[in-house]
Order: structure tokens, then sequence, then C-alpha cells
């Protein structure tokens, strides 16, 4: 690794993402495809990387948020179906045509705008809102859903491909949450077979995301919808998966400084930390800018040597300090610092210590860190 990028860095480990994968498959019914789930640059890991890695292990799908990450896609794999989970503005419906581009619709005034300003069809699936209360055609009645569509299969510069939905709920263990799950799930399959019945039967339906395709994958979708347990962390931990998983990032930094400080003293902005006996303490060059919340201030613990040390003081702009005082080995400048990963401190272990989830720890870790793969 060259030196200047030994600051703070974030290692993709991609043996990490084929065990994953692999885990995943073996769940998933044979003739299911996975549709894997690259939005926001692969959750933080570097969508380069993970597309070329995804599409040698066999992955045809990939699902991003807006033409942008969809174009970068497409740069990586020229022959891959790119799905656009959300909205694109219309005046994109051109280009989205051009880069062979699979839109989601999610009403028709919608569906008008993208036709008007296409130059050719542009393929799309369609979204119904079974229950996320977010985007989609409303899909309480089926039939009376079935109808509203129907006007989508005729315009002409829509192809209609398939139809999916978002669980609100699935990674729920809750006997509340199931039930709802099972709601929204006949909800799409109802709208499916009522459109089949009237003559459109749909190449595609897809409503799992990674909890519903561990927990309940059904046969009846054409496509995986997988996003976080790629990329090894769980959807509502520490609600257990019945597979096993390798966090592909592992997040690092370096020791700067190592110094003894005596009962009394204080350590960072507004002396929040008081040293009640002699204590070592090193500064370790990452922070808040990239990626590593100030909320963790006086929370957090990072492995030096393997020890766990507890985060001491406010974690500032692009520095924290660390009580390494229990670490039985000499700690100096230039020692590796593990802050999160493929270790006891997991990226869902320390969200949950912040009230949040590891899906936002990953996708947070700023442009300035290199991401360093690993084969
Ligand atoms: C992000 C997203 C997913 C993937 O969710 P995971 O919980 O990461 O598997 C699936 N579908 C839609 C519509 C999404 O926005």
């Amino acid at each position: 690794m060259k030196r200047v990028l030994h600051r703070a860095w974030a290692e993709i480990d991609l043996s990490a993402l084929d065990h994953n994968i692999k885990e995943v498959k073996a769940v998933l019914p044979k003739k299911m495809e996975l549709m894997a789930v690259v939005k926001a640059n692969a959750y933080g890991h570097g969508d380069e990387a993970v597309c070329k890695r995804l599409a040698e292990l066999g992955v045809k799908w990939f699902a991003v948020s807006n033409l942008e990450e969809a174009l970068s896609v497409r740069k990586v794999c020229p022959d891959a179906e790119i799905f656009i989970l959300g909205y694109t503005p219309p005046e994109c419906a051109e280009d989205i045509a051009k880069y062979n581009i699979i839109q989601g619709v999610m009403s028709l005034e919608y569906a008008e705008e993208l036709c008007r300003y296409a130059a050719e069809p542009v393929r799309c699936h369609i979204k119904l809102d079974t229950g996320m209360g977010r985007i989609g055609f409303r899909s309480k009645n089926a039939n009376a859903c079935a109808e509203e569509l129907l006007p989508l299969f005729a315009m002409e510069k829509l192809s209609v491909e398939g139809i999916y939905t978002h669980f609100a709920a699935a990674d729920s263990p809750e006997d509340d949450d199931i039930k709802y799950t099972e709601m929204q799930e006949k909800r799409i399959f109802d709208v499916y077979d009522r459109l089949a019945e009237l003559g459109h039967k749909l190449s595609h339906i897809h409503c799992m995301n990674s909890a519903a395709s561990i927990v309940r994958p059904n046969e009846k979708c054409t496509l995986a919808r997988v996003g976080i347990v790629m990329y090894g962390l769980l959807p509502n931990y520490p609600v257990e998966l019945p597979i096993d998983l390798r966090p592909v990032m592992t997040f690092k930094s370096v020791i700067s400084q190592v110094k003894e400080i005596e009962e009394g003293d204080s350590v960072s902005y507004g002396r929040t930390y008081t040293a009640e006996s002699t204590r070592r303490v090193a500064t370790v060059t990452v922070g808040y800018a990239d990626g590593y919340a100030r909320l963790l201030s006086g929370k957090g613990k990072a492995l030096v040597h393997g020890t766990a040390c507890p985060i001491v003081g406010r974690v500032c702009m692009d520095q924290l300090m660390l009580d390494v005082t229990d670490v039985s080995e000499e700690v100096r400048s230039g020692d590796e610092v593990t802050l999160f990963g493929d270790c006891e401190i997991t990226a869902d272990h320390l969200a949950s210590l912040y009230g949040t989830i590891g899906y936002e720890i990953v996708c947070g870790i700023s442009k300035r860190v290199p991401r360093i793969v690993i084969e």
C-alpha cells in the first residue's frame, strides 16, 4: 500500500463478497436470479470493484438509485441488466434508453413524462406501493389497481417488462410484521395475476430485499433484490439470519502519537473526558470527516493489537483518541487501528451504539477514504 494512503482506509475483501454470494445463492430457489443492489457506490464499498467481481461470479442484474450510478455500472458491466429503483428526472429518458437501462415507474404521470422525453422506448418495471408508503401505484384493491395500470401498456415509448414492490418490515421477527409482509406479498401477486388475466403477463416480478430473500424466498418471484447481506451485514442487527456472513469492508487507520496523561488531565474538545488515573492515550488519524461518527464520542471502541480500546473525549474532524492503557503490547506511532469490519467490532455493532444501522455506517464512509481492494 502506498504510504500516502496510510491514514484512514477501507479494505474491501472480495473473498468475503464471494462467500456471501455463495451463501445467498444456496437459499434462493434454483430458477430465481439475484439482482445485486449496488446503489450508493455499492453501499460505500466502491461499485467498480464490486460490480466487476459480481459479474465474474455470474450476476447479471444490478440495481441502483439513479442514472449516474447506472452509467457507472454500465462502464464495468457492458452486458448487464441495470435497473433504477427510484425516480429519474424524465428529461433523462433518452439516456435511459440509449444505455439500455430499466427504469422503475411509480405513477401514470411519471410514465407520461418519460414518454414525452423518450426518443426510443424506455424499458420499465411497474412499482407498486403495497404498504411501504413511499413510491408506487397504491395496490389495496387488485382489480382497481390493474385497471389503473392498463394505460401503461398502450404507451408507445414505454416497454413494460416487470412489476415490483418493496417490503416495509421483512427484517422483523414480530408476528404482526410477518403478517404485514404476507399482506404486501399478496397484494403484488394479486395485481400481477389480474394483469395476466387482462392479457399482460409480465416477465418479471420481484419484491424480496435481503431479509425476505433469506427468511422467506418466494418461488413466484423471478428476481431477488439483495443488498446488505452481500456486504456481510445484517438487515436488522442483532436479529441473526440462518446464513454465514463475512463483512466485506474493514475500516482502518493508524496511530500518530502515544502519550501518557495524569489524573485530572482532559482530552479533546469540550473537556468531556478527564482521566481518573494515569492513562496511555493514542491519537488516531481518523475522524468524522472520514465518516466515523462524532456521536461515537465516549461510546465506540477500536482494536489496537487485537484489544478493544475505548474512545476518550470527542471525535474530531480528522482525529480521535483511544485509551490504550490495557493493550499488553507496546503501542507506537504508525501502529494499525481497526475501527470496524471483519472482527469483533462489526459496523452493525458500532451502529447500534448510537442508534443507527450498519447500512448508514458503510454508506457514510467518505470520499477521502481510499478503498483498498483485497482479492
Ligand atoms: C435498497 C433496496 C433494496 C436492498 O435492500 P437490502 O435490505 O439492502 O437488501 C431492495 N429494494 C429496494 C427498492 C431498495 O431501495
